[in-house]
């Protein structure tokens, strides 16, 4: 078989070089960065330009940057402290955010899966939350929510805002000042640092409940600093390059003509540049993943599970899918992708339609 097509970076995208050697030259740094000798502030050294470097691509010159084990870390410590009840949350966030506020108030997506403003008001108006969290780009559809307008009218309510920036960053510009949120989670894996290393930006002025007791990170985040996995995030960042939706337009372009039943979740929204959510009425997703699978094309369905089966999407069930929201699978592009590999996929994924969906393919 040819070598697999790998479009799934949503899920992680592969070690970036630059990465790579980051790490390999931070390996051979021997100090913990608490230690006050020489090999101990080399290692120092290492995680404040880390810092530095991301702060700096975050647009939060101004702000903490607290480096955890990950963007599922980072949100919890911006989350830690706040009781659901007293907390908002979109319809649409990662189970990171998702999970811990079960029980909070719920704020509904629009069919092209963005925050609905007016409900949103509403919500804030009667429950009168201490916390809003609402994420910056969806993981499963790309759609980019209205953050800055968010954190606006949150504010004039008296709450704090938290923004799960883990898919935006590094695939389209953040700025954390601009944005005007008060914490904001980032995960290095997306975009080619290693997994396991993220951080939570926050105002200086916002007060962090550590989840885990102890003395590093300032005071917030306790535990020996990943120091290699931190080169490696910073990195990334560093290489990190703009993509343009061109490749995408040109998959969905692709796939709408093949077969006349192909659905675009999230199409009209303003989105990530790399993702497409794709619907074939009839066929689940997870047949359609194991199918494109066999033809050796990695993707993911709207929800990839942790425990590796795939469920149906809370996201596109909350945007209205219906039945759809278990028929739909994530096509997640980077920057190595080639137009040859869109090509190949869009000529497999018409191959399974024509084979497996009941609505006859197009002309
Ligand atoms: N938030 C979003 C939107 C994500 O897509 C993910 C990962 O899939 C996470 C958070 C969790 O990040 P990590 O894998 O670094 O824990």
């Amino acid at each position: 078989m040819a070598t697999p097509v790998y479009l799934d970076w949503n899920a992680s995208a592969p070690l970036a070089e630059s990465a790579g050697a980051a790490m390999t030259r931070a390996f051979a740094t021997a100090g913990n960065p608490s230690s006050v000798h020489a090999a101990g502030r080399a290692a120092r050294k290492i995680v404040e330009d880390a810092r530095a470097a991301i702060a700096q691509a975050a647009g939060a010159a101004d702000a903490r940057v607290v480096f955890t084990g990950g963007g599922t870390e980072a949100n919890a410590l911006a989350l830690n402290g706040f009781a659901p009840a007293e907390c908002l949350v979109s319809a649409i966030e990662h189970d990171s955010v998702w999970n811990p506020l079960s029980g909070a108030g719920v704020i509904p997506v629009t069919p092209e899966c963005v925050v609905d403003l007016s409900e949103f008001q509403r919500l804030l108006d009667a429950r009168k939350p201490r916390l809003v969290a609402v994420m910056l780009a969806n993981n499963e559809t790309g759609a980019i929510q209205p953050v800055a307008e968010i954190a606006r009218l949150a504010h004039g309510a008296g709450a704090r805002v938290h923004c799960d920036a883990v898919q935006a960053f590094g695939r389209m510009p953040v700025d954390f000042a601009g944005l005007g949120v008060d914490t904001m989670a980032l995960s290095a894996h997306k975009i080619g640092g290693p997994q396991g290393v993220g951080a939570l930006v926050a105002r200086k002025a916002a007060v962090l409940a550590p989840v885990f007791a102890g003395g590093q990170e300032q005071g917030i985040r306790a535990g020996t600093h990943n120091v290699a996995g931190i080169a490696g995030f910073a990195a990334a960042v560093r290489s990190a390059v703009p993509m343009s939706p061109e490749l995408r337009d040109m998959l969905e372009n692709a796939l709408r003509k093949a077969h006349i039943g192909c659905v675009v979740h999230g199409a009209k929204a303003p989105r990530l540049p790399n993702t497409s959510c794709i619907g074939l009425p009839g066929v689940t997703a997870e047949t359609q993943v194991m199918a494109l699978d066999l033809a050796g094309f990695a993707v993911s369905a709207g929800a990839a599970c942790s425990s590796g089966k795939v469920k149906e999407s809370r996201v596109l069930a909350a945007m209205g899918a219906g039945k759809g929201a278990g028929e739909a699978i994530r096509v997640s592009l980077g920057p190595a992708t080639t137009a040859a590999e869109i090509e190949a996929f869009a000529r497999a994924w018409a191959a399974l339609a024509g084979r497996l969906a009941p609505v006859s393919a197009a002309a």
